[in-house]
């Protein structure tokens, strides 16, 4: 199958920052694909340069089988969504939905109805006559999807969408967006610096770690078998486990990362043994913090504020196990 996006070697430095390092990744089409990773690791440079908003230094972008580094964003098959809408403050909402198809040429009913079809597609249907001023921030990230997919592109760019949005409002447009993907079944490349996001949201996930993409996967694998510190720790959290406390827990004498609902409690029976030093009561969940006899470390368990749940206290002793196929061996790190 002939990729959506495909990147070859792309390259791109300001100056002396590298902001992307020799990139090859292949987006298919349909995917929701996303980049994730901390500020400042390339996430924006590479979705620019796939518009065409930036040039590479060297390396190519083909999307659907044509290479397109050298055209201009307007001849692109692709649209963006940034994070700060960017619409325009005097123009209603229709008129912002509609000026793509005006600059394009389309005719005035023909876009008057696209622009509908397209509101309503995001949930926006009764608000045309409105200006961004008079829209809720929700409401105004549902304008520029809207303006962006009245265009047909066949694959959204999407910059930290979400991110000027509160919690619950997040949660709730993450559920939109995922379900607005699957209805126009065309691909999404969202970038964003929430795991949870990412995680949520997508068939895969490719994890930026100064300009370079250390690990792509599913969500799943990603989560599950992190590669190294970095990921590990920068998606979900995790107890690092040194090779010797690995080996007293009966796993490979190899640096180990554990996820905390993959960590087992008992009162007694196998294990190593240890004293509860915290207990961290999260509403669904309790967190608690366990010290290891004589081995100079601690590891964090999960578990579920189920009513009947034995409660724990700090200064509980209890044996903590690990199942050997729960624990991601991580690679040794360069040095
Ligand atoms: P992210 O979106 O992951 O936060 P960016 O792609 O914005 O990362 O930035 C990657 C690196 O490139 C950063 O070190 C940033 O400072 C640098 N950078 C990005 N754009 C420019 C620019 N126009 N001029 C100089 N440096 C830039
Ligand atoms: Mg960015």
């Amino acid at each position: 199958m002939e990729s959506a996006i495909r990147l070859r070697g792309l390259h791109k430095s300001f100056g002396d920052t590298i902001a992307v390092a020799d990139l090859d990744l292949d987006i298919e089409p349909g995917e929701f694909f996303s980049m994730l990773g901390p500020s400042g690791s390339g996430k924006t440079t590479v979705l620019r340069i796939i518009a065409g908003f930036e040039q590479p230094t060297r390396g190519t972008v083909s999307l659907f089988g044509t290479d397109v580094t050298s055209l201009p964003p307007f001849t692109r098959p692709v649209n963006t969504v940034f994070q700060d809408y960017a619409l325009f403050p005097h123009l209603s909402v229709i008129a912002n939905v509609e000026y793509g198809l005006r600059v394009a040429g389309v005719g005035r009913k023909e876009r008057r109805a696209q622009a509908e079809e397209a509101l309503g597609a995001v949930r926006l249907a009764g608000l045309e006559d409105r200006r961004p001023h008079e829209l809720s921030g929700g409401q105004r990230q549902r304008v520029a999807l809207a303006r962006a997919i009245v265009l047909r592109p066949q694959a959204l760019l999407l910059d930290e969408p979400l991110g000027a949005l509160d919690l619950k409002l997040r949660e709730q447009m993450q559920v939109e967006l995922k379900e607005l993907q699957r209805s126009l079944g065309i691909t999404f490349v969202f970038v964003t610096h929430d795991q949870d996001e990412a995680l949520t949201l997508s068939d895969r996930v490719a994890v930026f770690d100064a300009g370079e993409v250390v690990q792509l996967g599913t969500p799943r694998e990603v989560y599950d078998h992190p590669r190294n510190r970095f990921i590990a720790s920068f998606v979900g959290s995790s107890t690092l486990l040194e090779p010797d406390v690995a080996a007293a827990l009966g796993l490979a004498r190899t640096p180990m990362a554990v996820r905390p609902e993959r960590v087992t409690l008992a009162e007694s029976g196998p294990g190593v043994p240890g004293t509860i030093a915290e207990v961290i009561y999260t509403g669904p969940e309790h967190r608690i913090v366990v010290d290891l006899d004589g081995l100079d470390a601690r590891i964090t368990a999960l578990e579920p504020n189920i009513g009947a749940h034995h409660r724990r206290e700090r200064g509980d002793r209890v044996m903590v196990t690990i199942e050997p196929a729960a624990a991601a061996p991580l690679e040794p790190e360069a040095a």
